[in-house]
Order: structure tokens, then C-alpha cells, then sequence
């Protein structure tokens, strides 16, 4: 069977994702760091639809972690390959620079740019091998446009484009694409605290975009129709940035 690796499938963009790409004929992995009630109620839906998914909790941020999880399900799986990751997993820690803590710096950037080369470098193997594969990173309007509070998470989604760029051509040659996507305002726990009914007038559609929507645009990048789109960055933002 074929599956799709989704980091921090278990809330938010990432459970969309999960669920989008079971319905696309996707067996589904679903990692996540700590919250397995979410996670098991993401594995449920797709179930309930018909749908396979599994649960692979770990510390993307770890690099033990990630190559002892992907090691344990290869080994379970000998006959199953991962086809699609989507490196999705993140987290925000905002504070202006001058009042920022080394460890609000280094979570974030552990989290995403670290969680990227440490799970992106193991499932390569398989794809370079089996000679497909499509790998989708969500970056963000933030690593684009930069945004004040945010340099930590502006740094790591930044640099996170630029290994996108990097990779799509490293691997271009074997049938492995490599895109980021990058979300303005989308409704989720991590936006959860922001003040929308404000934040919405500077969006020209008007309104905060759905974990769905960016899901539908990960869904094409994870598709075999996407094949001669690599090293992109598509943004999903209303019309915030352009
Ligand atoms: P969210 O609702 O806060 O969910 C974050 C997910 O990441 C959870 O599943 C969480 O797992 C997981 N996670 C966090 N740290 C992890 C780690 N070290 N290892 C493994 N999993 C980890 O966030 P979201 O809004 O869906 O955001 C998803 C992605 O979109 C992030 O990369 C974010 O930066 C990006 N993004 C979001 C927006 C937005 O407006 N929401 C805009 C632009 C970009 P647990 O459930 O176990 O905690």
C-alpha cells in the first residue's frame, strides 16, 4: 500500500491533510508529539470513511526519535512504502526579537526546520529507491513577508523555503517533487488567539481561511497530476501578501 507521512497530523491543517489525502486513496500515518486523543479522533473519521490510518507519535525535533519510529514502521511494513510527506508539524513562540528567549528561538527552529531534515532525510531513502515520491512543506506568509514578533518563526519558515528550493533539485531526477505551501490566516489552535474580527479586514477575501482549504492545495501537490511542479512555494493567503 501507499502512504502519506503527515507531521503533526493530529490538529488543525494537519488533520485536514490527513483526511484529504485518505480520500484521495492514501493510507495514512499520523504523527504527532503528545496529543493522541486528537490523533486517534483523526485515525477515527478516516476509518468511519473507510479509510486506513495508524498512529506514529515522535518528536520530529528529535533526531533518535524520527529514525526509531520510521525504522520500527519499515520494519512492520516490508511490503507498504511512503509515497507522500507533508512536513507539517510546527509550533509558534512569538515575542519581539529584543525580548526573545534562547529557547523560544531554538524550539522553533528545532521544531521546523530540524523536524524537516530529520524526518525528510529518512523517508527520502525510500522514495530516491522506489524512484517516486511528493514531499509538501508547510511554511508560512511569515518565512515570506517576515512578520514583527515573529523572527524566530519568520527565520525557520524562510529557511525552510530555501531547502525546498535546494532538494526539488537534488532529487528532481528520480521522480521526487519537493513544494512548500504557505498559509496566511488560517483557522486553527495555533491562530486561535488571535484576534480575527480585526485581523480579517486586511485580508482581501474578507475572512480567515479554513484548514481545508490549504488541505485541497497539499492534495494536488500529493497527486501524480502535480508531477512537473517542483521547488515551489504556492501561497494560500486571501490575497494578504502577494
Ligand atoms: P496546530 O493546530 O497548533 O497543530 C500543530 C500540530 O503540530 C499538532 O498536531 C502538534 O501535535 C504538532 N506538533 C507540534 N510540535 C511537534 C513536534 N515537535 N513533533 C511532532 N508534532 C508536533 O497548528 P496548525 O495551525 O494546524 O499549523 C500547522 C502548520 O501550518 C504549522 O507548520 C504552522 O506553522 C503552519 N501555518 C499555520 C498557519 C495558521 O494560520 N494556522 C499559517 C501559516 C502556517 P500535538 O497535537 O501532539 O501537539
Amino acid at each position: 500500500m501507499d502512504y502519506a507521512l503527515v507531521t503533526g497530523g493530529s490538529r488543525g491543517i494537519g488533520a485536514a491533510i490527513c483526511k484529504r489525502l485518505s480520500a484521495q486513496g492514501l493510507s495514512i500515518i499520523i504523527n504527532y508529539r503528545s496529543n493522541e486523543q486528537a490523533a486517534r479522533a483523526v485515525a477515527d473519521d478516516i476509518e468511519a470513511a473507510g479509510g486506513v490510518a495508524e498512529l506514529l507519535p515522535f518528536d520530529v525535533s528529535s533526531e533518535e526519535a524520527v529514525d526509531a519510529a520510521v525504522e520500527r514502521w519499515e520494519t512492520e511494513h516490508p511490503d507498504d512504502r511512503i509515497t507522500v510527506l507533508v512536513n507539517n508539524a510546527g509550533i509558534r513562540e512569538d515575542n519581539l526579537l529584543i525580548f526573545m528567549q534562547t529557547d523560544q528561538w531554538k524550539r522553533v527552529i528545532d521544531t521546523t526546520l530540524d523536524g524537516f531534515f530529520f524526518v525528510t532525510r529518512r523517508v527520502l531513502k525510500g522514495m530516491l529507491t522506489k524512484r517516486y515520491g511528493r514531499i509538501i512543506n508547510v511554511t508560512s506568509l511569515s518565512g515570506l513577508k517576515g512578520l514583527p514578533g515573529q523572527a524566530n518563526y519568520s527565520a525557520a519558515k524562510a529557511a525552510l523555503i530555501g531547502a525546498t528550493k535546494a532538494l526539488a533539485q537534488e532529487v528532481a531526477p528520480r521522480k521526487v517533487t519537493v513544494n512548500a505551501v504557505a498559509p496566511g490566516f488560517i483557522r486553527s489552535d495555533m491562530t486561535k488567539d488571535l484576534d480575527e474580527e480585526n485581523l480579517k479586514k486586511l485580508v482581501p477575501a474578507g475572512r480567515f481561511g479554513e484548514a481545508d482549504e490549504v488541505a485541497a492545495l497539499v492534495a494536488f501537490l500529493a497527486s501524480e497530476d502535480s508531477a512537473y511542479i517542483t521547488g515551489q512555494t504556492i501561497s494560500i493567503n486571501g490575497g494578504l501578501y502577494t
